[in-house]
Order: structure tokens, then C-alpha cells, then sequence
């Protein structure tokens, strides 16, 4: 696996981000898509119905979190978490955007306090405790940089390298998820395929995330991640939607093979 997509942040931190990206956070929206009893304003503001972006980006909050953090994203207009994150990602360093998931972590977190202890902590103390530690983690576990220097991660070289393509499917008024893999030799040849359904799927993401996962195991039981040029693994849709190339983090990879990847290997 390619260095260059390893998110330095702890490991609960990037569990916590796949389950935003999912859309599996008990928010209230959630909890009232799955019929639980409850009131759907949001616990930080308690002005607006609560979701995954409003609690991580667009409740006031929230904003005052993220204007106090200097991060540049206050700009980033999205209509879904994920395409968010994505836009997010394209703009920022590898460090920058550790940052952003310390945010999102601890900003969740007061969330939980408001929600479960009544306390919302001021927001310049929510940075404060992101920054902190991000900080910590980073200065136990060393961050393979040099000093000052921002990280630019080359773009992988796909020339002679072994190429893997996958897609999903969702559809929403039945819920059948579905996924395809292909898998071609380095000059472009056929080589391995699988497709399949994909069992308990809730939303296209959701599919998403699943396909990736299997995916990963497929490639993984054929030794795929052994090979003497290192793979390359497309999907469909995340390659078109963060296209451009200028991103800082990998911008053709699916954000979801990104996350996955780091807890898989
Ligand atoms: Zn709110």
C-alpha cells in the first residue's frame, strides 16, 4: 500500500469518520429513520432538525468550532457529508486534514456532551482539546515528515502497474445493492473478475462502503497486495467526483478505499 495514504490520526478517530461517512452516527435523523421516539432538533443548537452535516459543518456551533480552528473549508458548500469531506480533501495538506478529522471527532464529542450531559463546552475549548490532541498523538507516534514542510504526496505512477476496477449498485425502492470487480494485468489485459449482492445494504454509500470491503478481502485472498508493482483500485463513481488531480490526498482514490485501506493493513 502506497505510504503516501496514511491518515496519521488515532485509529478510533478514523472509525468514528467511517461511521459519518456512512451515515450510521445515531444523530437524530437516523435515530428517526429507524422509528426510535425522539425529538429531532439538534442538541448543540437546538434550533434545527440534526443530521450528520449539520452537526459537523453547518450548525452555528459547529461553525464557530471550525472558524476558531483557521481551517479553510468555510467555504466548501456540499449537499452530502461525504461529497463535503471530498471537497475538503482536495484542497488540503496531509496535515491540514488530520486536523479536520480531529475536529469532527471532539466536535461529535460535545455533541454527545450536550446530548447526554446537558454541558455544551464552549467552542474554542472543542479546538483547543482537536489541536491538543492531534498533537499528542502525532508527538507519540512520530510523523515520518520534516519539519515545516508541507506533505505533497505524488499521485501513484499507474503506467505497467496492475489495475483494479469496482462499481455498486443501489436501488433505493428495494434495497438490492449489488457490486462488480475487474481486475486487469498491467498492459490493460483481463485478468480476474467477481460480482455479487451485498446483504443488508440502507443507502448508496452504504453500498459503497460495503463494495470496498469486499473488494479489499477479494484482493487480499488472491495475494493481489503482493505483487512486485503495487496495485492500483478504482471506483467508478469517487474517481469522476474528486477528479482534477491537484488534491493533496490521493484525489482519484474512493474516500472509502482510503479509510478502509488504513484499517485493513
Ligand atoms: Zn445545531
Amino acid at each position: 500500500m502506497d505510504h503516501t495514504m496514511e491518515l496519521k490520526v488515532p485509529p478510533k478517530w478514523k472509525i468514528f469518520l467511517w461511521r459519518a461517512l456512512c451515515d450510521i452516527l445515531p444523530t437524530m435523523n437516523n435515530l428517526i429513520i429507524r422509528r426510535v421516539d425522539v425529538d429531532p432538533t439538534c442538541p448543540m443548537c437546538g434550533l434545527l432538525h440534526e443530521d450528520v452535516m449539520h452537526t459537523l459543518f453547518s450548525c452555528v456551533y459547529s461553525k464557530k468550532v471550525w472558524n476558531i480552528s483557521g481551517l479553510p473549508i468555510t467555504h466548501v458548500i456540499a449537499s452530502s457529508f461525504p461529497v463535503w469531506l471530498m471537497s475538503v480533501m482536495a484542497n488540503l495538506t496531509k496535515e491540514q486534514f488530520g486536523k479536520i478529522v480531529a475536529v469532527l471527532y471532539h466536535l461529535w464529542a460535545a455533541r454527545n456532551d450536550a446530548m447526554w450531559r446537558g454541558l455544551l463546552p464552549r467552542p474554542n475549548g472543542v479546538w483547543r482539546r482537536a489541536a491538543g490532541a492531534l498533537a499528542a498523538y502525532i508527538h507519540a507516534n512520530g510523523t515520518g515528515h520534516t519539519h515545516g514542510q508541507p506533505s505533497a504526496p505524488a499521485l501513484p505512477t499507474l503506467q505497467g502497474r496492475p489495475q483494479c476496477y469496482f462499481d455498486r449498485g443501489y436501488r433505493t425502492h428495494s434495497g438490492d445493492a449489488t457490486y462488480g470487480v475487474v481486475l486487469l494485468h498491467p498492459d490493460g489485459s483481463f485478468k480476474a473478475e467477481i460480482n455479487g449482492k451485498l446483504e443488508g445494504c440502507l443507502s448508496p454509500l452504504m453500498a459503497e462502503a460495503l463494495a470496498c470491503k469486499k473488494v479489499l478481502s477479494w484482493l487480499r485472498e488472491r495475494n493481489e497486495f503482493r505483487t512486485p508493482k503495487p496495485l492500483a483500485v478504482w471506483s467508478y463513481n469517487y474517481s469522476i467526483l474528486c477528479g482534477g488531480g491537484g488534491g493533496s490526498i490521493q484525489g482519484g482514490f474512493s474516500l472509502f478505499f482510503f479509510l478502509l485501506a488504513e484499517c485493513y493493513f
